[in-house]
C-alpha cells in the first residue's frame, strides 16, 4: 500500500492577513517548481496547507524534492479511504500493522471537517482507536505522550489517514527577505551560510576571488558544484568570479607582516561591496564564526567589517564547527567542500597573523598603498559573471557566460 497524498504545512505560523496570503503563494510556488517533474499531480491549497494528490508519484521521490522547499514547515505521506466508518477502521489497522515496528503506546486524533458526518471527533477517536486496539495485542493507548499519533481527517468526500510527519526545511520563503551578496569560497562553512540566508527569505548571487595561478582551475569548478547545489533550492544563482591575483600580489609586495591577512580581507570585502552596490544587492553574506581562526576574532572581524557600510550577516557566527559541519551534510555540500583545493586567503600567511589587529595602523597601511584603490576598482571591472543553473531533472549545471 502506497500514499496517493500528501498534506504540507507552511511554516512560520505567527505570519497574519496579507503577509501570510503572500508567504503561502510563494511557498506554494516553490513547490510547483520542485515537483515540476512530476506532472499528474494536484495542489488543494488550504489555510496554512496544501493537500497534494500524487496521482501516482512516488512519494519517496516527493518528499526528497520537498526538503528543498523554504517555508515548508513539515509533510505527511497520506491514505485516502472512502468517508464510512468501516473503511476508516480497516486502513487504520492496515496502516499500523504496516508500520516497520509496532509502538508500544499510540492514539488516534480525528478531525471532523465534514459536520455532516454522523459520529463526532470524540467517538470516532473512541471507534477507531477501540477497533485497531482489540486487533493488535499488546498495544496500548497514551492520549498524553503516545509513541504513535494516528490521524483521520474526516473530509467533504473523502477520509485521510496519515502517521508520519517529516520536518521540512523551514524558514521563509525564497525572495521574501530581500536580495544578498554570498562570499562563497570552496570550503565547509560558506556554503552553510548561504543556505541558512536563503532559508531565511534571501536571494542569492555569489562571488568568489581567485588568484590564478596560485589557485587552480578545479577551485574555481569547485566553487561552481557548490553554487550548483545550493541552486538547487532556488533555481539559478548568478556567480560573479573575481580575478584576485593583482591585488594579492601587490599588497604582498609591499607589507608582509602580521596584518596581512587583514588587509587582504578588507580588499574582499571593498570589492564584494561594489559589486553588491552595482547589482543591486542589500547585504554581503559570509561564513565567518567566532573564534575559529585568527581573522575571525572579535578585533578582527570588527576591523575587517569596517571596511564597507553595507550590513555583513554571518550566520554563522555563533555557531560550533560541528553544528555547520552537521547542517553540511544535510544540504549536499560538505562531500564537495571536503574535496582538496587551494584557497585565496591561505596564500602568503604571515607566520603569526595577528588577531588583535589595530584600526588606525591598518588605514594608515592601506593609505600607503596607493595602487589599491585602482586595482580593487580594476577586480571589479574584470570581474566574470556566469549564470549557475540547476536542472533538476538532469540535475547537472548550464553556464551561460553573459
Ligand atoms: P570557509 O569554510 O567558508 O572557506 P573559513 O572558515 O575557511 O570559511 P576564511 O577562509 O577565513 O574562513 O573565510 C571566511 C569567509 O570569507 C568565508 O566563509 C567566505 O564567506 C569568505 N571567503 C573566504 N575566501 C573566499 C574566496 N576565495 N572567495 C569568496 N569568499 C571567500
Ligand atoms: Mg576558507
Amino acid at each position: 500500500m502506497k500514499p496517493d497524498c500528501m498534506i504540507l504545512r507552511l511554516g512560520e505560523l505567527t505570519l497574519k492577513g496579507r503577509n501570510r496570503k503572500r508567504f503561502e503563494k510563494s511557498v506554494l510556488n516553490q513547490i510547483k517548481k520542485v515537483l515540476a517533474a512530476f506532472p499528474n499531480m494536484r495542489y488543494i491549497p488550504e489555510y496554512g496547507r496544501v493537500y497534494v494528490e500524487l496521482g501516482g508519484a512516488p512519494y519517496e521521490e516527493v518528499s526528497v524534492a520537498l526538503l528543498k522547499v523554504f517555508g515548508l514547515a513539515s509533510f505527511s505521506p497520506a491514505y485516502h479511504t472512502e468517508l464510512t466508518l468501516e473503511t476508516i477502521q480497516e486502513r487504520a489497522l492496515t496502516m499500523m500493522q504496516d508500520l516497520p515496528q509496532q509502538p508500544a503506546t499510540f492514539k488516534v486524533s480525528v478531525r471532523r471537517v465534514n459536520k455532516s458526518f454522523p459520529h463526532d471527533s470524540q467517538r470516532m477517536n473512541y471507534l477507531v482507536g477501540g477497533y485497531v486496539l482489540q486487533a493488535c495485542p499488546g498495544l496500548q493507548v497514551d492520549v498524553r505522550n503516545p509513541e504513535m499519533e494516528l490521524r483521520v481527517e474526516l473530509r467533504e468526500e473523502k477520509a485521510l489517514l496519515y502517521v508520519e510527519v517529516m520536518e521540512g526545511a523551514g524558514g521563509f520563503p525564497l525572495g521574501t527577505s530581500g536580495r544578498a551578496l554570498l562570499l562563497l569560497s570552496g570550503g565547509i562553512d560558506s556554503p552553510v551560510a548561504g543556505w541558512l540566508a536563503m532559508r531565511k527569505g534571501l536571494e542569492l548571487e555569489a562571488i568568489h576571488f581567485y588568484s590564478y595561478p596560485y589557485t587552480s582551475e578545479r577551485a574555481k569548478e569547485k566553487v561552481i558544484e557548490l553554487a550548483k547545489q545550493l541552486a538547487g533550492y532556488t533555481s539559478s544563482i548568478r556567480l560573479h568570479l573575481v580575478p584576485f591575483t593583482e591585488v594579492q600580489t601587490s599588497i604582498h609586495r609591499a607589507y608582509q607582516d602580521n596584518l596581512l591577512v587583514t588587509l587582504i580581507r578588507r580588499a574582499m570585502y571593498r570589492i564584494a561591496e561594489k559589486v553588491a552596490d552595482r547589482e543591486g544587492l542589500e547585504a554581503l553574506v559570509s561564513g565567518e564564526s567566532l573564534g575559529q581562526v585568527a581573522s575571525q576574532t572579535l578585533p578582527s572581524l570588527n576591523v575587517i567589517g569596517r571596511v564597507v557600510t553595507i550590513p555583513i550577516l554571518q550566520p554563522l557566527i555563533m555557531m560550533d564547527k560541528q553544528e555547520i559541519v552537521r547542517t553540511a551534510e544535510k544540504i549536499g555540500t560538505f562531500p564537495i567542500s571536503i574535496l582538496p583545493y587551494e584557497d585565496c586567503c591561505s596564500l602568503f600567511l604571515p607566520p603569526s597573523p595577528s588577531t588583535n589587529p589595530n584600526l588606525r595602523m591598518v588605514e594608515k597601511l592601506e593609505n600607503s598603498m596607493a595602487f589599491l584603490p585602482e586595482l580593487i576598482e580594476q577586480a571589479v571591472q574584470q570581474t566574470e559573471t556566469i549564470e549557475i543553473v540547476h536542472d533538476r531533472e538532469k540535475a547537472n549545471v548550464e553556464q551561460h557566460l553573459f
